[in-house]
């Protein structure tokens, strides 16, 4: 079987092609994020910081995973921030270079 979208030859064992089914859920994850982070830049909701091994990372709405890929668990202590540069100096700066690159999306976007 080939892929409609971008034509790849589609694995026997997979009914969805592979690449294309990442990109979609990419996508999904990403427009998730850019309402919940409308929410956050109106001052409607705040950011979730969550400590893991002495580093403050941002989660990612919906997940439990930050935006730089640490998985979390219910053990790393939540706590809630908002939209202020004096708190987002504080966590990863992964975290927080793709947390801004989104929000600048969202604010494009809305
Ligand atoms: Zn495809
Ligand atoms: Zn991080």
């Amino acid at each position: 079987m080939t892929c409609p979208v971008c034509s790849r030859a589609i694995p026997d064992d997979l009914l969805d092609c592979p690449l294309c089914l990442a990109g979609r859920s990419y996508r999904a994850v990403r427009a998730f994020q850019h309402a919940a982070l409308r929410e956050v830049l109106a001052g409607r909701a705040r950011l979730i910081v969550r400590s893991v091994k002495q580093k403050r990372h941002l989660q990612m709405f919906g997940a439990m995973q930050s935006f730089c890929g640490v998985e979390f668990s219910p053990q790393h202590r939540e706590s809630r921030i908002g939209w202020d540069p004096s708190e987002l100096n504080r966590v990863c700066t992964r975290c927080r270079a793709l947390v801004q690159e989104i929000a600048g999306e969202a604010r494009c976007a809305g």
